[in-house]
């Protein structure tokens, strides 16, 4: 199956100069969008894993479903305020401001091994701040999974010392 055609190209969305990488072509055919699950939980099958996190929101159209096949627990990392209990935060830069993500204090304890999970790695700055997340717990990030991977933008550099891992890169 080419997954590549069931990801659409809108030009200058959300604004001028960006070329948005749509994916939700993928979740309105369940052959493409189960067939994608299987491939990530065929890469992933043998990596000793105790949780999977991914990032909000469109991290969370891919990483329960995931965490689900692989039979393990799923950690939501979300935009702040949307988190009940205690949490600790991370800021990231933007190309305009900052950004912030939060994580559950009590979802990861010391030593747990993390794979996180988000649908496209462009520059690699909302993931290094859910690596910090992680971290910060003392998780250990075993592997990052991405549907996609905008090779331009140089992510995997700014991810260097981890094992990244991108079904498909444009
Ligand atoms: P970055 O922090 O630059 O790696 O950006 C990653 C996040 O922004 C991902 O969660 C994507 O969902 C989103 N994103 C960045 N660039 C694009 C793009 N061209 N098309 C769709 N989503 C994008």
């Amino acid at each position: 199956m080419n997954i590549k055609e069931f990801i659409r190209e809108i030009p200058d969305f959300p604004k001028e100069g960006i070329l948005f990488k749509d994916i939700t072509p993928i979740l309105h055919d369940p052959k493409i969008y189960n067939y994608v699950i299987d491939k990530m939980v065929e890469y992933y099958s043998e990596f000793e894993i105790d949780y999977v996190a991914a990032i909000e929101a469109r991290g969370f159209l891919f990483g329960p479903q995931i965490a689900m096949r692989l039979d393990k627990g799923f950690i939501p990392i979300r935009k702040p305020g949307k988190l009940p209990a205690e949490v600790i935060s991370a800021e990231y830069e933007l190309e305009y401001g900052t950004n912030t993500i939060e994580v559950h204090k009590d979802a990861i304890k010391s030593g747990d091994k993390v794979l996180l999970i988000d649908d496209l790695l462009a520059t690699g700055g909302t993931t290094r701040a859910a690596i910090s997340l992680i971290e910060q717990l003392d998780g250990e990030v075993i592997g990052i999974g991405f549907l996609l991977e905008l090779e331009a933008l140089k992510g995997r550099e700014e991810l260097e010392g981890y094992k990244v891992y991108s079904l498909i890169s444009d």
